[in-house]
């Protein structure tokens, strides 16, 4: 009964076991992980891994060794079915039984499906783990033409690797510029720019009608508009929906994610979620939300492990965020909301900037491209919400780590 039971063996759910070891933790620790293999970094299949500079090695978080020195019973590939709340135990496909003194979800998301004709075909693929990307990075080796759809973060990133190896890339997306959901329409604008001066070609406004193939295979993508780009390699990129259905079965609250509070437990006591599956209350934001990076799912991670181990304390980390696009690097710090106020902080001609955004006059949260030290500076900007004006964040002579000391 003292187990703490884990839920997912991603970024999330391996930080909550390491970081309780860390805090002298020492119950037994089982992690359920429904992938086969040791827990891994995804940030890499979107990049080094697509270009076999980085292998399954690499991205391992830990090897093996790690979980029998510190005693984590690692259950994989087995998948949790169902939770018995009254009974503090989980169902596992397997058909045991695990019982539980506290159950962390850290079941993460999964790619959002696009309903059209052809997504079967070989050759058409998502991306979210190990075993695609492997799929993406022997398919790039014989392609010519890759037709990518949805101009976010895992699109770009593709893209930049397809045309360092010369793909003819096209990008499909029915916004009007990349990442619309995420970045200020001025950096949105720069990485189009910046992608199309590396060959990228972005078809923004455009609807997909049809994945089409010949003898089960990807030939190309048409659109509403009547184009075909012809294709031996599409992949989808339109974003995740999270993992909750163990969570709502159990009759656990629903919004977006698997509804938590400051903690990140939800509703039982004796269950938290963190990570790409959870809806938090934060103070960087006017409401609740649910963040899909590696901060996010190792700082709450962490904030678990320790209140597990004895030291609550409510979750209050500023979220933050990287992407590699080339040879750009875009970090970003804060949550921002469409329409929030953008000030461009050096020039932008030179690749070297960032956006600060604002909401109601106060710093919400800054976009920073191959500007490392203006991301640090913001993190702690808006940690501490030190009052920032448009005026000094336009101003490269002030100090931003001054302001922020
Ligand atoms: P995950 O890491 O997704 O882990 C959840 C795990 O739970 C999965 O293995 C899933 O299969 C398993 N699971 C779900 N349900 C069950 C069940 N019922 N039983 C058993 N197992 C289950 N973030 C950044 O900050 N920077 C980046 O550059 C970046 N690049 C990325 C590139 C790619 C290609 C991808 C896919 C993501 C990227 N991210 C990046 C996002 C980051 O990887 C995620 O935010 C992070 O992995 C979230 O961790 P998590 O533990 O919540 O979920």
């Amino acid at each position: 009964r003292a187990r703490v039971l884990i839920v997912g063996s991603g970024q999330g759910g391996f930080q909550v076991a390491a970081s309780l070891r860390d805090e002298g933790f020492d119950g037994p620790i089982a992690i359920i992980g429904e992938e086969p293999g040791l827990p891994y970094q995804r940030p890499p299949l979107s990049k080094a891994y697509l270009t076999g500079k980085a292998h399954e090695e690499q991205v391992r978080l830990r090897p093996a060794s790690f979980y029998e020195s510190r005693n984590i019973e690692l259950l994989v590939p087995e998948r949790a079915l169902s939770i018995a709340r009254d009974q503090q135990l989980v169902k596992l496909e397997s058909g045991h039984r695990l019982e539980y003194k506290h159950l962390v979800l850290a079941t993460g998301a999964r790619p959002r499906r696009i309903r059209v004709v052809g997504v079967e075909l070989d050759g058409v693929f998502t991306l979210r783990c190990l075993a695609e990307a492997e799929a993406i990075r022997t398919g790039l080796e014989s392609a010519t033409n890759i037709v990518i759809i949805g101009a976010g973060f895992i699109g770009l990133e593709i893209a930049a690797v397809a045309r360092a190896m010369g793909l003819t890339t096209h990008i499909i997306d029915f916004a009007e510029r990349p990442l619309k959901r995420s970045v200020s329409a001025k950096t949105g604008n720069f990485l189009t720019e910046a992608h199309t001066e590396q060959g990228v070609q972005f078809h923004f406004m455009t609807a997909i009608s049809e994945i089409t193939g010949a003898d089960g295979r990807v030939t190309g993508v048409a659109t509403t508009d009547g184009r075909h780009f012809p294709a031996d390699l599409v992949v989808i990129g339109i974003g995740v929906e999270p993992n909750v259905e163990l969570a709502r079965d159990a009759g656990l609250k629903i919004d977006n994610g698997i509804v938590v509070d400051r903690q990140l437990l939800t509703a039982d006591p004796s269950i938290s979620a963190i990570g790409d599956s959870a809806n938090y209350p934060t103070d960087f934001f006017p409401h609740p939300v649910r963040i899909e990076s590696v901060q996010n799912a190792v700082d709450q991670a962490r904030c678990v492990a320790a209140r597990l181990a004895g030291k609550p304390a409510p979750y209050r980390k500023v979220p933050w965020f990287w992407s590699d696009q080339g040879q750009y690097k875009l970090q970003i710090a804060g949550v921002a909301q469409e329409g929030d106020d953008a000030v461009v902080r050096g020039d932008m001609a030179s690749g070297k900037f960032s956006v600060f955004r604002f909401r109601d006059g106060r710093l919400s949260c800054v976009e920073s491209v191959n500007q490392a030290a203006d991301h640090l500076a913001a993190r702690k900007l808006i940690e501490k919400s030190t009052q920032l004006s448009s005026e000094q964040a336009g101003d490269s002579t002030i100090s931003l780590s001054q302001l922020a000391a």
